[in-house]
C-alpha cells in the first residue's frame, strides 16, 4: 500500500559493513543507531551479522523490541527516572549525566541482582547532554559510591544542539579526561565514545584522536552522508531508503492561487512564483508523514511546490514522463523526512 518506504536491506547492510571495516582499521567499534527507523524488527534482525559491536537507540521501547537479539543494546538518551526499571532490564549500557538517575539505576540493578553498565557523557561544548568537564572528577567520585552500576566508559555528543563540529581539540580533550579519570580511579574503561555521524570525517582524514574506540552511527549508514559537512561518502549507497507515493490528482492549473491570499494550513502567509499554467500532480502524503523540503524526487525534472497535512503538490510540467493518476513518484529523503515517514503509521514499511 502507498505511501510506503522501501528499505533495500542489502544496500543498508553493505553501508554498515563498509563503515565497520573502515572503523575497525582505526580500532573503532561501531554501534548502529536504530532510532530513525523506530528499530523496525525486520530491519534490525538483519543487522546483527554486519560486524557491529551493538545496537543503540534513544527510546527504551525500541530496545525492548530487540530483547531477543543476542547483541549489546545501548540506551542513547539520558534515562528518565520513570523508566529506570526498563533500562536495567533491556539496556546493557546507558549513557548518563545525572547522579540522581545513576543512583536510581543502581538501586533497580541491585534489586534485580544485576550490574548496570554506564557511559558517562561529557559536554565538550555542544550544550546538549553531558557533565561539564570541570565537574567530572567530583561526579566520578560520587558514582563510585553507588553500588549496582559500573562505569564502562566516557562519551560525548556533538553537532546536535550547538552544531559544534568534532575535531582533534574537543575529542582530544575527551580522551585526555577519560584517561586521567581511568588512571586516578582505576576504572576499567571499555569505551571512549567519540560521537555520531559527524565524527566520521575525522576517521577518513586520519585525524580521529587515538583513544576514541567507539562511534554511534545512525544517519551516515542510512543516507550515505557524513553530517559535519554533509559530504557524500563514495563507498556508501544513498538510496537504501526510498519513499514512494501515489498520484491522486493531476491537472493543468495556474501556478498562482486566485483570490486574496490569507494564511495557509500552517498559519504562514505563502508566496507563489508565477510559472504560468503548469501540470500539477497531487500525491497522497503530507506534512503528517514527511517534510516537503526534505524530499528529493528521483525524477530530476519534478519540483516540489508545497504540502499540507495530507497532500503534497508537485510541478511535473518539465518531466519527460507523462504522469497520470495512480502513478507512483519516488523520493530520497533527508534525515528529518525519513524520521517522520518511518514514524508515521500511515506510511507502510517494506523491506526488500
Ligand atoms: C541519535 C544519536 C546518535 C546518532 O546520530 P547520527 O547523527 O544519526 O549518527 C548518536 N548518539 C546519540 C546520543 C544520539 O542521540
Amino acid at each position: 500500500m502507498y505511501p510506503e518506504v522501501v528499505i533495500k536491506i542489502d544496500k543498508y547492510k553493505s553501508n554498515i559493513k563498509s563503515l565497520v571495516e573502515r572503523c575497525s582499521g582505526a580500532n573503532v567499534k561501531v554501534w548502529i543507531v536504530t532510532k530513525s527507523f523506530c528499530a523496525h524488527p525486520h530491519i534490525v534482525s538483519n543487522l546483527i551479522d554486519c560486524g557491529i559491536d551493538g545496537l543503540a537507540d534513544s527510546r527504551i521501547q525500541n530496545l525492548k523490541k530487540m530483547k531477543d537479539l543476542n547483541i549489546k543494546k545501548i540506551l542513547l538518551r539520558i534515562p528518565m527516572l520513570n523508566e529506570v526499571d526498563d533500562v536495567v532490564e533491556y539496556a546493557d549500557y546507558s549513557l548518563n549525566s545525572e547522579i540522581e538517575t545513576i543512583y536510581a539505576l543502581g538501586e533497580r540493578a541491585r534489586k534485580k541482582g544485576k550490574k548496570h553498565n554506564i557511559i558517562i557523557m561529557l559536554d565538550m561544548g555542544d550544550l546538549r547532554e553531558g557533565v561539564w568537564p570541570d565537574d567530572v572528577d567530583d561526579f566520578i567520585n560520587k558514582v563510585l559510591k553507588i553500588e549496582g552500576v559500573e562505569i564502562k566508559g566516557f562519551g560525548t555528543n556533538l553537532t546536535c544542539y550547538g552544531g559544534v563540529i568534532p575535531d582533534e581539540n574537543n575529542l582530544g580533550r575527551l580522551v585526555k579526561i577519560a584517561k586521567e579519570m581511568a588512571e586516578k580511579y582505576k576504572l576499567d574503561l571499555e569505551y571512549i565514545s567519540g560521537g555520531n555521524s559527524s565524527s566520521y570525517y575525522l576517521l577518513e582524514d586520519g585525524k580521529l584522536p587515538v583513544g576514541i574506540n567507539n562511534l554511534r552511527l545512525g544517519e551516515i549508514a542510512i543516507l550515505g552522508r557524513e553530517t559535519a559537512f554533509g559530504k557524500r561518502i563514495d563507498m556508501l549507497h544513498d538510496d537504501a531508503f526510498i519513499l514512494r507515493a501515489q498520484i491522486v490528482e493531476i491537472k493543468n492549473k495556474p501556478s498562482v492561487p486566485i483570490g486574496n491570499i490569507g494564511m495557509d494550513a500552517f498559519g504562514n502567509k505563502p508566496y507563489y512564483e508565477d510559472r504560468g499554467i503548469i501540470k500539477r500532480a497531487i500525491i497522497a502524503i503530507g506534512r503528517q508523514d514527511i517534510n516537503p523540503d526534505g524530499l528529493i524526487p528521483l525524477d530530476p525534472n519534478i519540483d516540489i511546490l508545497g504540502a499540507s497535512s495530507d497532500h503534497t503538490i508537485l510541478d511535473v510540467t518539465k518531466s519527460d514522463r507523462n504522469y497520470k493518476v495512480g502513478d507512483v513518484i519516488e523520493f530520497k529523503m533527508d534525515y528529518g523526512s525519513l524520521l517522520k515517514a518511518m514514524t508515521s503509521e500511515y506510511v507502510d514499511k517494506v523491506v526488500v
